[in-house]
């Protein structure tokens, strides 16, 4: 949903689609010949600098000072570029135009989009699949990526809370923790040992999916589209156990390109989750991006660093994050 990561785009299907959250929007345009209102400018320039470059984000980062000059204007102009392919692009941003809610849709969903390179896990598109059959084996491919990652995560899960349990832990033990408390806010729950074990229901039900999928066992991926043209991938809330046919598919659009499993992890943990409002869905609460606090996503009340062992447990990002435990930018101090 949402954070589609790369397209952007929805991640799972709920009630309608996500609200888009209100991110990024200006008073008056932004770009060549325009009013570049010094709040709406630095408003763009952060907007951009979260767009990976292979999806017509700036490089190197634009700095974000207000001002609308010659870089600015050329930041905006490639992304247009990249964006919309065979319309000119005049390097305006205007209030409530095509640009401003395609930086939005990109920057809006789940696992998808997001940060430059490396951020969520995704490293860039691939620009050689074309065909649907392509987006399917190329999810096909990253899942075996992701069935790995879940059974590291599952393992140091299982080591960090044996870690939390012991005062005589090893630096390595403190390093485990210090991840579940960042992550899953484990030591803020009454019972650490306890919530981290409804963490790993959670992950034993992904690698189900992924390895009955990875073996042949049960196909949990369908090639479809969405009502959200940038969605990339689309799962329904608990779909896994759904006894709903139409729901138990993690849907492959078109627009599918990641290179990096992170969206799958993404998907699974949606579809491995309850249902819609069961309490136990897992849905987008807060983004860890930016580091080290996030922001505040559609269900969160607060910001990443901030959760409450409850959200820190049903939100969609915690779980991805956690099988990404390479990136620099979440790994914890
Ligand atoms: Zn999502």
């Amino acid at each position: 949903m949402g954070f589609g990561f790369d397209a952007s785009g929805e991640c799972r299907r709920g009630e309608g689609s996500d609200p888009q959250p209100q991110s990024f929007s200006i008073r008056g345009s932004v770009g060549r010949f325009a009013q570049n209102i010094a709040s709406d400018v630095s408003v763009v320039q952060n907007a951009l600098n979260r767009v990976p470059q292979s999806m017509g984000g700036p490089l190197p980062s634009l700095r974000v000072d207000s001002i609308c000059g010659p870089k600015t204007i050329a930041a905006i102009e490639r992304f247009q570029k990249v964006q919309f392919p065979g319309l000119a692009a005049d390097g305006l941003i205007s209030p409530q135009k095509r640009t401003i809610s395609r930086l939005n849709s990109l920057l809006a969903g789940g696992g998808s989009v997001t940060g430059s390179g490396s951020s969520l896990g995704i490293t860039g598109n691939v620009g050689d699949a074309q065909t649907t059959q392509d987006q399917l084996d190329l999810a096909r491919r990253l899942a075996l990526d992701a069935e790995r990652r879940i059974v590291d995560a599952m393992s140091r899960l299982a080591r960090a809370s044996a870690a939390l349990a012991n005062p005589q832990r090893s630096g390595t033990g403190q390093q485990l923790a210090r991840e579940v408390d960042f992550h899953f806010k484990a030591s803020a729950d009454p019972i650490p040992v306890l919530h981290l074990s409804k963490i790993a229901a959670v992950y034993t039900f992904m690698l189900a999916a992924i390895r009955g999928s990875n073996t042949g066992s049960r196909e949990i991926f369908k090639a479809g589209t969405d009502p959200n043209p940038n969605a990339i991938a689309v799962a329904d809330l608990g779909g896994f156990f759904s006894s709903d046919p139409t729901k138990r598919f993690i849907i492959i659009t078109p627009n599918f390109r990641t290179q990096s499993s992170a969206v799958i992890v993404h998907e699974l943990a949606h579809f491995c989750g309850g249902d819609e409002k069961s309490g136990r869905d897992i849905v987008h609460r807060a983004s860890p991006r930016p580091p080290p606090n996030g922001t505040r996503r559609e269900d969160g009340s607060t910001d990443y660093a901030n959760m409450t062992p409850f959200f820190a447990s049903t939100n969609v990002f915690s779980y991805q994050v956690y099988c990404f435990p390479e990136i620099p930018e979440f790994r914890v101090p």
